[in-house]
């Protein structure tokens, strides 16, 4: 057996995460390894919890990144919050929603279920009727479901939930650094993101905020955290001001997260969103072109996750086999009830370009084409450009009409 490293390929990834990394996170990760208790990284740390804060859009002092991926994160949440018997309402409106159900399940909680067709948003007035009927202590539940390319409005249910004192806990992997957030208006007491998608470096590293009542429900728990590594009270204290030892943290993803969230900072959280939110339009200007469908209506559509329905006819596998193969480009296959009927297009953090929209449909249009699915490919591409350059061909176009 050969035991030499094989050279990771150079994929450009426009999946539901990883996504692609800017350079400068590259290099960031190319810092020495310090120790978990250095003063110079004990500084580290400080700064990402003064960055996450202003992009969760909170004032929360217990924000920090928990160690482990975004599964982490949710982990943190809510085995921290809920105890054996404690009433909580999930709403499932795809996968991510289903493991939070798991999740809440294993902490032996009393848990109620509002299931949503796949493909569309809770609607609010369930939400409403579940709670009046069984009151809840929690209402956990994901702003940017991955798995449908889905994204929940978010201001009835706050109001459902300050109206019947529910705190909420909301998952917002897939908005976090794409999408802008405001958590401390909307009133969510607990959330966790992850580093790998908007936020734009390596998987590891899992963002999580508790607001001041959260901790407070933490610290009169009545039984002990049941995950010691993700005791948030125990992670708070090396975090904050105490610095007291609790594992050891890694300092190459956290040089890593400190870089990518000073490239949102200087960019700036509304540029950032605008700049999603474009590339979004252009991406379904360009799939609509081609002559394809989007699953989710438009008001539901999420900027960061865009899922089109796969062509009767058409082999989803081997489609995604051969665009890695040919351009080196990964996509995203459905989960669970969509498995074989969408793929899923991530425009997140440095991925999120107009090269790779056009890059996107293009490649496309030729792994269709192959297997005798024929679309529209100028159609496509220069409806996709039309949203690029802002109408500027067609401005352009009509004052020279104008001026002959
Ligand atoms: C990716 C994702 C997760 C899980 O994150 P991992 O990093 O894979 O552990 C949780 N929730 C949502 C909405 C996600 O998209």
């Amino acid at each position: 057996m050969n035991l030499s490293r094989p050279e990771a390929p150079m994929r450009k990834l426009m999946g539901p995460g990883p996504l692609d990394i800017h350079p400068r996170v590259y290099k960031a990760l190319a810092s020495p390894v310090i120790g978990h208790m250095d003063p110079a990284y004990l500084d580290v740390i400080e700064r990402i919890g003064e960055l996450l804060k202003g992009v969760f859009g909170t004032k929360n002092e217990v924000t920090n990144a928990v160690p482990g991926t975004g599964t982490s994160g949710m982990e943190a949440c809510i085995a921290n919050v809920l105890e054996p018997g404690d009433p909580v309402l999930v709403c499932v409106s795809g996968y991510f929603g289903d493991r939070l159900r798991q999740m809440a399940e294993r902490q032996q909680a009393r848990v109620s279920v509002i299931e949503t067709e796949w493909g569309k948003p809770v609607d609010p007035r369930i939400v409403e009727e579940m709670i009046t009927k069984h009151p809840a202590k929690v209402i956990a539940l994901v702003h940017a479901e991955t798995s449908t390319g889905v994204l929940q409005p978010m201001e009835d249910i706050a109001a459902i939930a300050k109206r019947s004192d529910a705190m909420i806990l909301l998952d917002v992997v897939t908005s976090l650094g794409g999408i802008a957030l405001d958590l401390d208006n909307l009133g969510v007491d607990i959330a966790y993101g992850c580093s790998q998608k908007c936020v734009g470096s390596p998987p590891g590293l899992s963002p999580v905020t508790f607001s001041e009542r959260a901790m407070d429900v933490v610290r009169t728990r009545k039984t002990p955290v049941s995950n010691w590594y993700l005791d948030i009270e125990l992670l708070s204290r090396y975090w904050g001001k105490e610095k007291v030892y609790h594992h050891t943290s890694s300092s190459t993803l956290n040089y890593a997260l400190l870089e990518a969230l000073l490239l949102i900072h200087e960019e700036g959280i509304e540029a950032r969103c605008a700049r999603h939110i474009k590339n979004h339009r252009a991406l379904v200007a360009g799939i609509e072109g081609l002559g394809l469908t989007m699953l989710v209506e438009p008001p539901f559509r999420l900027p960061t996750l865009n899922t089109i329905v796969i062509p009767d006819g058409v082999d989803d596998a081997k489609l995604r086999g051969y665009l890695l193969d040919r351009y080196n480009l990964e996509i995203g296959g459905g989960l669970g009830a969509l498995k074989g009927r969408i793929w899923r297009v991530g425009l997140m953090g440095y991925s999120s370009s107009a090269q790779n929209v056009i890059f996107f449909i293009s490649a496309l249009s030729r792994a269709l084409a192959i297997q005798g699915f024929t679309t529209d490919l100028s159609g496509g591409l220069e409806a996709a450009m039309a949203v690029i350059d802002d109408g500027q061909m067609e401005k352009e176009r009509t004052l020279r009409l104008v001026r002959k």
